[in-house]
């Protein structure tokens, strides 16, 4: 469903589940889009092949993988997320499925995945013609966009902000129920924190994000909201851990980040997420682990 944020500004709503994204349509001189994610039939309708650039909000799944509808058009991603289209095995590293089998073990990766509704066999490599960087401004020929690099969600994630039309686009800087996100090996608590703070101190009158279902146009809340669920999640580890140490793995059990695990991916992100809490409260002194890997306050 496209809804007009302006004239020539449009939010694609993607028309599926949670694997695919919302994307931005701006039909200028040069015609765009932000991310390739929505679902098949939304994309079609909008003559991808007519498009003449791409460009990702970050390098995940649910925000790429409409890509091969657009034949013709230029991608560019930031320089921190572009080595995530080079292979498969970097696909990998960069979404922390390297780390599966060590996280989960006994629990078969690709039936996971094909359960929650991955194309595993889709080949994961895209080339990317050029690098975003913070504060570029494109011209599009009558839009402007700035680029935000607002890491955390990934190294290389980006906002998108349309001065004229005083719209941002948050990207996966979600908004939903289930963000912030920030487990994967280079995702941040501490940058998503930042990021946030950047985009609070931006002020928009109105924001989108990739994942929410409408434009919300009085975003301050939200933002404080969604961010203060991360300091929430971890005073959530830290009085467990003060009542009772505990490895990581029984932390996970406690469903301290996600109240429901009903699937293998969910308890997989609940402990990447989990580890990034551990790393954090490590680093402010606050927590420490022995040689057996139990975890206590100090
Ligand atoms: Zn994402
Ligand atoms: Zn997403």
């Amino acid at each position: 469903m496209l809804i007009s944020v302006s004239d020539r500004v449009k939010l694609l709503f993607s028309e599926a589940g949670f694997l695919f994204c919302n994307c931005v349509l701006v039909e200028d001189d040069i015609r765009t889009i932000i991310d390739t994610g929505a679902d098949t039939k939304s994309l079609l309708e909008i003559e991808p092949a007519r498009m003449d650039q791409i460009l990702y909000t970050h390098h995940h799944y649910d925000h790429t993988r409409g890509h091969r509808l657009f034949t013709d058009a230029q991608t560019y991603i930031h320089a921190n997320d572009a080595q995530a289209f080079d292979s498969e095995q970097e696909f990998m590293y960069y979404n922390s499925i390297d780390r599966w089998g060590e996280l989960m073990p006994g629990i078969d990766y690709r039936e996971a995945a094909m359960q929650m509704g991955m194309e595993v066999t889709e080949d994961l490599v895209i080339p990317i013609h050029d690098y975003l960087s913070d504060g570029q401004v494109l011209d599009l020929g009558h839009t402007k966009v700035e680029v935000l690099h607002t890491p955390g969600h990934s190294a290389g994630h980006c906002s998108f902000w349309f001065p004229d039309q005083e719209f941002l686009f948050t990207g996966d800087i979600c908004l939903t129920n289930a963000g912030p996100w920030y487990g994967e090996v280079l995702a941040s608590p501490d940058q998503m924190l930042h990021s946030i703070d950047r985009l609070i101190a931006l002020k928009p009158p109105r924001l989108c994000s990739c994942h929410t279902k409408e434009i919300d146009t009085d975003p301050m809340g939200t933002l404080q909201e969604y961010k203060a669920r991360i300091y929430k999640r971890e005073e959530r580890i830290y009085r467990y851990l003060k009542n009772k140490p505990a490895t990581f793995n029984e932390l996970a059990d406690q469903h301290l980040i996600y109240r429901m695990h009903p699937t293998p991916f969910v308890l997989f992100w609940e402990k990447l997420m989990i580890l990034k809490h551990l790393e954090r409260l490590e680093k402010l002194g606050m927590v420490n682990h022995d040689k057996y890997g139990t975890f206590e306050t100090i």
